[in-house]
């Protein structure tokens, strides 16, 4: 069939919509007829040509909501007509799968990365010519997507799409890393370094399963003014002087958790540093260039610093339960979103890029 997919070239700003062909769903495959999807950093990144090596010209998106137009072979929990939401891809039979944490699939990063199906095809095309996606297993900046139906979370015809979008990645990040890479209980404390969609939905997450003091670190004053209102005990603007020296005059025994939703080479510096006793640092993103982890405080402090993907949720179980807060005015995700046509997705990338727009979402209509 004939769609609207904005494609990343090299050295171009932003993706642009072009028309591309998609083939059909197969096995273990959904057909998505996308209705919103979010814009997060990393599909800045990767359009921008850094680090992962996605080869191109591509389809990203890895944030997208929609309704089921067909199944492939073999799919028998999620029907046509089903309102879904996408998030990553996972093999389903290695360790990690088996034991429920399909975001560290082993295969997660070909799955996320790889630009095509583990077989090598892709569903995408133009003129002929295969065109890369399969981003995250379902390259949503397009009207149609082929995901895996893994990936796929069944929610509520209630739930406007541009809520849920953001559910399947960055939303899913902030929020399972204090619900499941923590753990959090109510005599915890966490520092969120960063207050976009991930550290907020961290702040809000913290305040649901009522920790004790939420930390919000971020330079923009309506930022950290949004992240009080949302749940934080304190916020700390980091030019205002060395901000773990800031955390420690909160709580001198320093935090049980902080979470680095930055990629600022100093942040995971300072992420350490404030913790306390076997406290864990949790970071969601790489910083650019070396970066040499302490592990002297680590070691002599039994702390550990952990790599998080996707908030180590199992999205099934953690966006239906996101969902249900949501509809209760507990986790008012609907706050971060902002809504642009799918032809500005040029100003939504600028918007993302530049942290005027907390979490922009595109709407596919009349694409
Ligand atoms: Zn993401
Ligand atoms: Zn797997």
């Amino acid at each position: 069939m004939r769609i609207t997919a904005a494609v990343s070239r090299d050295g171009e700003a932003a993706p642009r919509l072009e028309q591309v062909d998609l083939s059909g769903p197969r096995a273990g495959e959904l057909l998505v007829r996308i209705v919103a999807v979010g814009i997060c950093h990393t599909d800045l990144r990767v359009h921008a040509g850094g680090g992962v090596g996605t080869p191109r010209p591509v389809v990203l998106g890895h944030e997208g909501a929609g309704i089921v137009e067909a199944v492939g072979e073999g799919v028998t929990h999620i029907r046509p007509g089903d309102h879904v939401v996408l998030s990553g891809s996972s093999c389903g039979h290695c360790p990690s799968c088996l034991a429920n944490f399909p975001t560290y699939c082993r295969e997660v990063m070909p799955r996320s990365f790889g630009g095509q199906r583990m077989d090598g095809t892709s569903a995408l095309s133009q003129g002929g010519a295969k065109l890369h996606g399969h981003f995250f297993g379902q390259s949503s900046f397009a009207t149609y997507a082929i995901a895996d139906a893994r990936g796929a979370v069944p929610i509520g015809k209630d739930v406007p799409f541009d809520v849920a979008a953001p559910m399947g990645c960055g939303i899913l990040t902030g929020a399972g890393s204090v619900f499941y890479s923590f753990a959090m209980r109510p005599n915890h404390t966490l520092v969120v370094f960063g207050t976009g969609p991930v550290g907020l939905a961290a702040v809000m997450a913290a305040k649901l399963v009522g920790a004790r003091r939420i930390i919000a670190v971020d330079p923009i004053a309506g930022r950290r003014a949004l992240a009080e209102e949302l749940g934080a005990t304190d916020t700390i603007d980091p030019a205002a002087g060395d901000v773990a020296e800031a955390v420690l005059a909160l709580l001198p025994e320093g935090v049980d958790f902080s979470l680095n939703t930055t990629a600022v080479p100093a942040v995971f510096d300072a992420a350490v540093k404030v913790l306390g006793m076997m406290g864990t640092a949790g970071f969601v993103t790489a910083p650019p260039g070396p970066w040499t982890t302490m592990l002297q405080p680590l070691l002599a402090g039994g702390r550990s610093i952990r790599g998080i993907i996707n908030g180590s949720a199992v999205p099934q179980i953690a966006i239906p339960m996101m969902l249900d807060h949501w509809r209760q005015g507990n986790f008012p995700v609907d706050r971060l979103v902002r809504r642009y046509p799918f032809a500005d997705i040029a100003d939504a990338f600028h918007d993302c890029h530049n942290g005027t727009a907390i979490k922009p979402v595109l709407h596919m209509e009349n694409a």
